[in-house]
């Protein structure tokens, strides 16, 4: 009963090990990808892409009429999506659904 084997531990052992080496392993690699961007001359806020989603739009370049009250969500949630929805172009990314990077619009 209390009989533990050896390959019982570790197997145990092995098992604490390669979580450990997980958990060690994803907040490594977010420390070495914000430290490597910057090492490499990259930008930080955006990896030299030198643009970033929107976030009026989330990307789509186009908004929803109505969709801040959420109404219109509503409307499509229950199958309604077809008629009532405007989709207008986003004003601040004119569209593009992405804006310039402040970062580096700013060199
Ligand atoms: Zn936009
Ligand atoms: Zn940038």
């Amino acid at each position: 009963m209390d009989n533990i084997t050896a390959s019982e531990v570790a197997g145990l052992g092995v098992g604490a090990v390669l979580l450990s080496a997980t958990l060690a392993a994803t907040k490594v690699d977010a420390f070495f990808s914000s430290s490597q961007r910057s090492s490499l001359g990259m930008c930080k806020r955006c990896g030299n892409l030198k643009r970033l989603a929107c976030s009026t739009c989330r990307g789509t370049g186009s908004i929803r009429e109505g969709g801040i009250l959420g109404l219109q969500h509503l409307f499509q949630t229950l199958g309604n999506s077809e008629s009532n929805v405007n989709l207008t172009a986003c004003v601040k990314c004119q569209a593009k659904g992405y804006s310039p990077c402040p970062l580096c619009s700013q060199l």
